[in-house]
This record gives C-alpha cells, sequence and structure tokens, in this order.
C-alpha cells in the first residue's frame, strides 16, 4: 500500500492542485492531511473542501486552529496574524464545519501524525535538531512520527542503540528496527529554498519513503494573493521557496 501524506497548505490551491494530481499518477491508497489547510494563501474554502473530499486523516493545524476561533491569532507574527483575520472573514460555514471536524493527532498502523510535536501537539512547538527530536520520541509508541508545521523536510532516525542522527534525503529505505520523525515539508508554502510543493510517500510493502517535489503555476497564486490584498511578502516568498 502507498500512502501520501501533505501538509501545510495554506490556502495556496495551485499548489494543493499539483500535489493531488501527481498523487494520482504514484497510485496511492491513502492520503493523510497533517494540518495548515488555511492561513497565508487566498484560497481557504476550496482548499478545505478539497482536502476534506481526498484525505482520509486530516489534522488541524495551528493556523486552522485560530481560523476556528480557538485560539487568538495575537501569538502570530504580523503577516500570519492578518492573514488570519481576513482568512476569519472568508471562510464559509460549511468550510468551518469541515474544518472542526479535523483532529489534533491520529495513528495509521505503524504511522503516528499530528501537526506540530508529538509531545504537546497543541503547543505547536517545531521539531527543528536532534536535541529537540530526542525528548519527542518519547511521546508516540509507533514507529514512525510525521509531522508538518516548519515547512521544512526533516528525516530523524532513532537506532535500537538509541543514537540518533539526522539525514538529508530524498528516498530511503525505513529500517523496522528503527525509529523515525519524518517532517513532510509543505505543499503551499515550501521554507527549504526550494519553491515547489513538497510531500511524502510511504510504500508499506517495500518499507521506501520518498519526498516529491511538484513544480505548479507559482505566479498564478501570487497573483491571486495580491488581487486580495494580502500581505506581499506572502506572494515574494513563494517565489523563492522561504
Ligand atoms: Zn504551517
Amino acid at each position: 500500500m502507498i500512502v501520501a501524506f501533505i501538509s501545510d497548505v495554506h490556502a495556496n490551491l495551485e499548489a494543493l492542485q499539483a500535489v493531488l494530481t501527481d498523487i494520482e499518477k504514484q497510485h496511492v491508497d491513502r492520503i493523510h492531511f497533517l494540518g495548515d489547510a488555511v492561513g497565508y494563501g487566498s484560497e481557504p474554502n476550496a482548499c478545505v473542501e478539497l482536502i476534506d473530499s481526498n484525505c482520509d486523516i486530516k489534522l488541524l493545524g495551528n493556523h486552522d486552529y485560530a481560523a476556528l476561533g480557538l485560539e487568538s491569532p495575537a501569538s502570530f507574527n504580523d503577516v500570519a496574524r492578518v492573514s488570519i483575520e481576513w482568512t476569519l472573514t472568508e471562510l464559509s460555514s460549511r468550510s468551518t464545519t469541515a474544518l472542526a471536524d479535523f483532529e489534533m493527532e491520529a495513528v495509521d498502523g505503524n504511522f503516528f501524525m499530528t501537526h506540530a510535536s508529538p509531545r504537546t501537539p497543541e503547543l505547536w512547538e517545531y521539531v527543528l535538531n536532534i536535541e529537540s527530536a530526542r525528548e519527542q520520541f518519547k511521546h508516540f509508541e509507533q514507529q514512525v512520527a510525521f509531522v508538518g508545521h516548519s515547512h521544512l523536510p526533516a528525516f530523524f532516525c532513532k537506532r535500537s542503540d538509541d543514537t540518533l542522527s539526522q539525514r538529508y534525503i530524498t528516498e530511503s529505505e525505513l529500517d523496522p528496527d528503527s525509529r523515525y520523525i519524518i517532517n513532510v515539508g509543505s505543499v503551499g508554502q515550501p521554507r527549504d529554498h526550494d519553491p515547489r510543493a513538497c510531500y511524502v510517500t510511504v510504500d508499506t510493502d517495500t518499507n521506501i519513503i520518498r519526498y516529491h517535489r511538484v513544480e505548479y503555476d507559482i505566479s498564478k497564486a501570487v497573483a491571486r494573493i495580491e488581487s486580495q490584498g494580502l500581505p506581499q511578502i506572502l506572494g515574494e516568498r513563494l517565489l523563492v521557496g522561504r
């Protein structure tokens, strides 16, 4: 079975459509969404609807949480706060109802999933390096935890002898005796200097994990952001992937 993991769509419809088309070509059996359907981008309703209808497991991110009014956007930086306040006025009741059913964490067989950190999903911690990853392995029982949130692909491996490593991979075979924390990158606002949309697949028969990068019409997404009067930086950063 092939499972796809997508995260951090951030209301970028062009990126999401391109990724879903690419996923179809990979003969994927299940799609899991790790949170942040909305925020930053210009098409929150269309993205929520596509995620809701295409994904099997659907998780909440911190931007979704704020868009549901579950958390004040006061803790966000200026640009994020402006975009969440805009999203609050744009979101249809249908989208709000769909988002309200998204979960904070989920399990599918050997896979644990949450938006930010296994330890405290509701605190939206970042897992960026070996030091922060080490503690997180104590907070899920499954072999692999899939996360998003930082918009940076990351691959942490904990071997049976307790040694921890962080590697850059595009493809790897998961060792059944090791455990992993895998950040699947971002569909709608990559920040690793590669502007292409990012997602991950795992083949549960071969244990092969792959990062996929997908080109999409970035200029169209930028134009839509501008036409909605959202901060210009939200479009500019898509062009450079950071
Ligand atoms: Zn995000």
